[in-house]
């Protein structure tokens, strides 16, 4: 019931406010997100290397409203390349960019993003990475998924993330199944209307399935981005009937969540990549969490009432 009220304030600009300012919050904030610095968030890309995870990196950021914001979006995932470049890291961190935080919402958003992205993806390229464009509400799919293949036609390895909860998805699931795709499943994190997107869990997850044997039949690389345990197996489960090796697919799970999880795939010789959000501006990442899991809003209320 809170999920809704919770997804409609990660966009309000008054409660981000109250939230931001409010002493508690930090801490909870702290689970989620590994930083404010770089410097932050490479150290987090060492400490989960030597337990066999890899990474990818977002720099905090989305909605930007203003041409400047974008540019300095831009410069902070060039800043992160040069990082990974110049500390060898590129085979272990890739990068996940939202192409909201690089203006695809102003006026003719739709080219300040590509025009913003591309050198973004050509300093990937240089530092042995890659990128992934996360996906944001329904309405920007269209977009991004232009956007990606334009990207596909010099840098094949960029990837693209698809939500089972819209109803569109099988459909791009099957024209992105194809040699060389990197694509991110996920339920979907924002709040959609009944037009577009399932609205009952159960149909989200079965969606999901299906979806799953959509990327795991096809020719590209799936990246199975959940903590459900149930998706987990059945992920498992479908690689094996479609003949994939562990590394022929990967797992990816956010920071700070199911860390134990993380740590039994990559003993049981899986491939694990671990989301690492760093920079100020949480706020958005930090209110979908706490809408997708009601332990986390209790944490954060426990925090609030123990002060
Ligand atoms: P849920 O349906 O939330 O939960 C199912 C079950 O999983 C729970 O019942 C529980 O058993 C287990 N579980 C879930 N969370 C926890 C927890 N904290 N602790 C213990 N058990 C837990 N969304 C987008 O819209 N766009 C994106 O680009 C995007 N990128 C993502 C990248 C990654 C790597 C991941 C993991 C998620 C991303 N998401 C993105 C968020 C995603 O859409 C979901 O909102 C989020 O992952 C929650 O769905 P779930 O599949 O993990 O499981």
């Amino acid at each position: 019931m809170l999920a809704p009220v919770l997804l409609a304030a990660s966009r309000s600009a008054r409660m981000r406010k109250i939230v931001a300012a409010a002493p508690v919050t930090r801490p909870v904030v702290d689970r989620f997100v590994a930083g404010e610095r770089l410097d932050d968030a490479i150290d987090v890309v060492r400490e989960l290397d030597a337990r066999g995870l890899t990474v990818t990196l977002d720099h905090l950021g989305e909605d930007v409203t203003d041409p400047s914001e974008a540019l300095r979006a831009r410069d902070a995932y060039l800043r992160l390349a040069e990082a990974l470049h110049g500390e060898s890291l590129g085979a272990r961190a890739e990068m996940s960019v939202k192409l909201s935080a690089f203006g695809q919402a102003l006026a003719g958003g739709h080219d300040i993003a590509l025009a913003h992205i591309t050198p973004v993806v050509e300093a990937a390229a240089e530092a042995n990475t890659t990128v992934t464009l996360d996906m944001e509400d329904h309405t920007t799919v269209d977009s991004t998924l232009a956007i990606l293949d334009v990207l596909r036609d010099r840098f094949p390895q960029t990837g693209a993330v698809v939500q089972s909860y819209l109803f569109r998805t099988e459909e791009d699931c099957r024209a992105l199944a194809t040699a060389g795709s990197r694509v991110r499943l996920v339920k979907g994190a924002y709040k959609e209307p009944a037009t577009v997107a399932f609205q009952d869990k159960r149909d989200v997850d079965r969606a999901y399935v299906r979806c799953l044997k959509i990327l795991m039949a096809g020719g590209g690389y799936p990246m199975v981005g959940s903590h459900d345990p149930r998706m987990i197996a059945i992920a498992q489960d479908l690689a094996r009937r479609f003949g994939r090796k562990a590394g022929e697919y990967e797992f990816q799970m956010l920071y700070g969540i199911r860390e134990a999880e993380q740590e039994r795939l990559v003993a049981a010789g899986q491939r694990v990549r671990v989301y690492v959000p760093y920079g100020t501006d949480w706020y958005g990442y930090f209110m979908r969490r706490l809408a997708e899991r009601p332990a986390n809003l209790a944490f954060f209320v426990r925090s609030l009432a123990g002060r």
